[in-house]
C-alpha cells in the first residue's frame, strides 16, 4: 500500500471478504446472512461495502434509517433492505424504494398499513420486531394476537420475518439472561406462526450472537461489527481482520522548551527537550476531545506517540520526543495491528463508537 499523504481511511475489501467467510463458516448452509451497513457501513462506506457483499451473495442488508436505504438503492443495490428504525414520516419513501420496514409498535403498524393501502400494495414485505429484554424497540410478547389480527385484516402487507435483538450477546456473564431472551423469542415465534398460519424468517443474532449462541441462529443472522473486523472478545478478534485503517501524516515538527505549552488552553506544559508532531486530524474528523491529554495515541514508525493537550477541531499534536521521524512521515491512528478497539479502550469507549464517528471529511480509499 502506498504511504498516506493526507488523512485517509483505507478500506481493505479482502479483509471484508475474510470476515464474511469466517462468519458464514459458523452458520448452517441454509441460514441466511443479513449484512448490517447502517451508519455508512460502520463508518467505512455503506455503498462500497454493500456492493462487494452483494457480489458475495449476502442475502439481506439492514440500515437504521430510510434515507440510508435510499442511498443503497440509488447505488444499484437490488438485494432486500431492512430498515431497522423507520419513522412514520418515511413510509412513502420506504415504499418508493422497495425498502422493508421493521414494525415495532401499534402506531407504526397501523400507519404503515394505511400507506400501503393508499399506494395499492399487496403483500408488501414487513418485519415484525419483538422486545425480549433490550427494552429499546419492539412489541411485547402479549401483543402477538393484536398484531396478528391487524395483519390478517389486510392483504396490503405480508410478514417476511419476525425478529428480536439480544441485549448482552457479547457478555458471557449474562448468559442466563440471553438464554431467557432466546426462549422468549421462541415462544413468541411459535405463537405468532400458529396465529398467522405461515412461517416467516426468524432471526435474533447480531455478531456476538452468531459467535456465542449457535443454537439461536434460526433462519437468518444479522452481522455488523464482525464484518468490519471486531468480535467483541480477544478470542474472536483473532479470527477477524479490521477492514479500516485510519492514517495521516506529520505536517510539522516542533521543539518545545521548558515552560512552553502545547495547544489550546495551554493544556500541556513542557519540561523541556520535547519534540512534537502536528497532525492534520482532529475532533471534526472523529478523534474526540476525550482522546487528548495523553489518553489516546497514534503510531509513528512503529512507536506509540501520545496525544498532547487538547484535541483541536482539525489537528492534534503528539509526543514524538523519542521517535525518529520527520515532516511528511506516515502516521497510523488505527489499523489491523494498532486496532480501533485498543484506541477506543483508552477512553472507555468501544470500537463501534470510534469507527462510526470517522467523519465524511476523511477520504475513503478502497483496496481489493
Ligand atoms: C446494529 C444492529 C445489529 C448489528 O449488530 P453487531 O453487534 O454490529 O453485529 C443487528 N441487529 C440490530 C437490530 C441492530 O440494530
Amino acid at each position: 500500500m502506498p504511504k498516506a499523504q493526507e488523512t485517509v481511511l483505507e478500506i481493505d475489501l479482502k479483509a471484508l471478504k475474510h470476515n464474511f467467510k469466517h462468519l458464514k463458516s459458523k452458520l448452517n448452509n441454509s441460514t441466511k446472512f443479513l449484512a448490517v451497513v447502517k451508519a455508512f457501513g460502520y463508518g467505512s462506506d455503506a455503498i462500497e461495502i454493500a456492493k462487494y457483499l452483494q457480489d458475495l451473495d449476502a442475502d439481506y442488508f439492514a440500515v437504521a434509517y430510510a434515507n440510508e436505504g435510499v442511498d443503497l438503492r440509488k447505488a444499484g443495490i437490488t438485494a432486500p433492505i431492512l430498515v431497522l428504525h423507520p419513522l412514520t414520516s418515511n413510509f412513502k419513501t420506504i415504499l418508493e424504494h422497495c425498502l422493508e420496514p421493521s414494525i415495532y409498535n401499534h402506531k407504526v403498524l397501523s400507519e404503515f398499513i394505511e400507506v400501503a393501502i393508499e399506494e395499492n400494495q399487496t403483500a408488501y414485505p414487513v418485519h415484525i420486531k419483538f422486545n425480549t429484554g433490550l427494552n429499546r424497540l419492539g412489541f411485547s410478547k402479549n401483543d402477538v394476537n393484536q398484531v396478528v389480527s391487524k395483519l390478517m385484516a389486510t392483504s396490503s402487507v405480508r410478514v417476511t420475518s419476525i425478529f428480536s435483538h439480544l441485549a448482552a450477546s457479547e457478555d458471557l456473564n449474562e448468559k442466563a439472561f440471553t438464554l431467557n431472551q432466546i426462549e422468549t423469542f421462541k415462544t413468541i415465534s411459535e405463537n405468532f406462526i400458529e396465529a398467522i398460519g405461515y412461517k416467516p424468517i426468524l432471526h435474533t443474532c447480531n455478531t456476538s450472537g452468531i459467535l456465542n449462541y449457535p443454537e439461536a441462529h434460526f433462519d437468518m443472522v444479522r452481522s455488523g461489527i464482525g464484518l468490519y473486523g471486531f468480535g467483541n472478545s480477544e478470542k474472536e478478534n483473532k479470527n477477524l481482520i479490521p477492514i479500516a485503517s485510519l492514517k495521516t501524516v506529520i505536517s510539522q515538527i516542533h521543539k518545545i522548551e521548558k515552560g512552553e505549552s502545547v495547544g489550546y488552553n495551554r493544556a500541556y506544559k513542557s519540561d523541556g527537550g520535547l519534540k512534537t508532531a502536528t497532525l492534520p486530524i482532529g475532533h471534526a474528523d472523529g478523534i474526540g476531545r476525550q482522546y487528548g491529554n495523553e489518553k489516546g495515541y497514534v503510531t509513528i514508525n512503529g512507536k506509540q506517540a501520545p496525544i498532547l493537550g487538547n484535541v483541536c477541531m482539525d489537528m492534534i499534536m503528539v509526543n514524538v520526543t523519542n521517535i525518529d521521524c520527520k515532516e511528511g512521515d506516515e502516521v497510523i491512528v488505527f489499523d489491523a495491528k494498532a486496532t480501533a478497539e485498543n484506541l477506543a479502550q483508552t477512553t472507555g469507549t468501544i470500537s463501534y463508537e470510534l469507527i462510526t464517528g470517522i467523519s465524511q471529511r476523511v477520504k475513503r480509499i478502497f483496496f481489493r
